[in-house]
Parts: structure tokens; sequence; C-alpha cells
């Protein structure tokens, strides 16, 4: 069954839909921009947060948690109408001032835009969240970044300072023991 045909000059409603970057605090440091392991001998070590580090930059402390679809209802009429034959499927297009549209994004009140709309979004947002939770389990291992980076400090004199820095000792475990007491 065709939904909605329409021809033109026909007054419509158009869902515009648009992404836009969700940003939270990083999952692993919480905006610390670093962690801490502990190693088998109790040593801990801060090694700069591999989560929300993005290559060769430091880490941001925050995530692109994924994107969030925005849907605005525009009213707007029908210009030109493209029909074309894909395979079994005659496939629509609605051309407006305010963009192409598809004949689900389509209609004639405000009201069924809007049910259009909100359909669109949370199928979106449903996929979005899945995406988010799936990489949240690929983060790198901790471990293997605090040997990396004692290592380094220790292998070079040159690098020392700068890995040192990455890999600071927390030698005050008292410090950091400070508030279970
Ligand atoms: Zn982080």
């Amino acid at each position: 069954m065709m939904k909605n045909m329409y021809d033109v000059g026909d007054h419509v409603f158009v869902v515009r839909t648009r992404n836009s970057k969700i940003i939270v605090d990083c999952p692993v440091c919480y905006g610390d921009k670093s962690v801490i392991v502990i190693l088998g001998n109790d040593e801990q070590v801060k090694v700069p947060c591999q989560y929300c580090k993005k290559g060769f930059n430091d880490p941001s402390g925050v995530v692109n948690s994924g994107y969030i679809e925005i849907s605005e209802i525009v009213q707007t009429t029908i210009t030109e109408v493209r029909k074309r034959q894909n395979y079994n499927e005659l496939e629509i297009t609605y051309s407006t001032p305010a963009g192409i549209y598809r004949p689900e994004q389509v209609s004639n009140t405000r009201k069924e835009a809007e049910k259009l709309g909100e359909t669109r979004v949370e199928k979106f947002n449903k996929l979005a969240d899945e995406k988010f939770a799936k990489k949240y389990k690929d983060h790198k291992s901790y471990s293997w970044n605090a040997g990396y980076y004692l290592n380094k400090a220790k292998q070079s004199f040159k690098d020392h300072e700068r890995y040192s820095k990455l890999a600071e000792i927390m030698n005050s475990k008292s410090h950091h023991r400070k508030d279970k007491s």
C-alpha cells in the first residue's frame, strides 16, 4: 500500500532530522584524564587514560558517546515529485524549498509529522545506545599501559622525565588510603 501521495503545490509538513553529538564524561577516568593501576606488588601507577585519548592527542576526559537524532517539523510546499523505478519498487521523493524528502518523512498534518519524527528519533537513538554499549566493552588494557610507561621511564634518561610524568608512581600509599582509615 502506498502511503500518502502528494502532488506539486501541496502544503505539507516534513520531518527534518539532524544528528547531534553527545559528549559525556569519560566512563573510565571520569574526567580525570588518568587512571591508577595497582600492580602485583601493590605499587600504584598513574597512567594516561587510554579510553578518552585519541591518537597522539592527550586524553580529553570526555568522550563522544554517540549521536542523538533531533527532529524538527517544517511546514513547506512540494515543488517536484520524482519517481524512480528501483527493481520492483517505485521510489518517490518530494522536493520542497526545505529539502528533499522521502514519503515516510512527509505528512498532511503537523500532528502526524510529529509522530513520524518521534518514531524515527526513537529508532535512531536506540541504535546509538547499543553502539555505545558495545564500544565501552572494547576499552584497552591498563596493565599493559602501566608496564609500557614504566619501562620507558627507566629506559633512557632523555625520555625519563616525559614518561615519569605519564607513569607517575604513587609512592604515597598512605595518602591514597587516607580516606579509608
Ligand atoms: Zn578517560
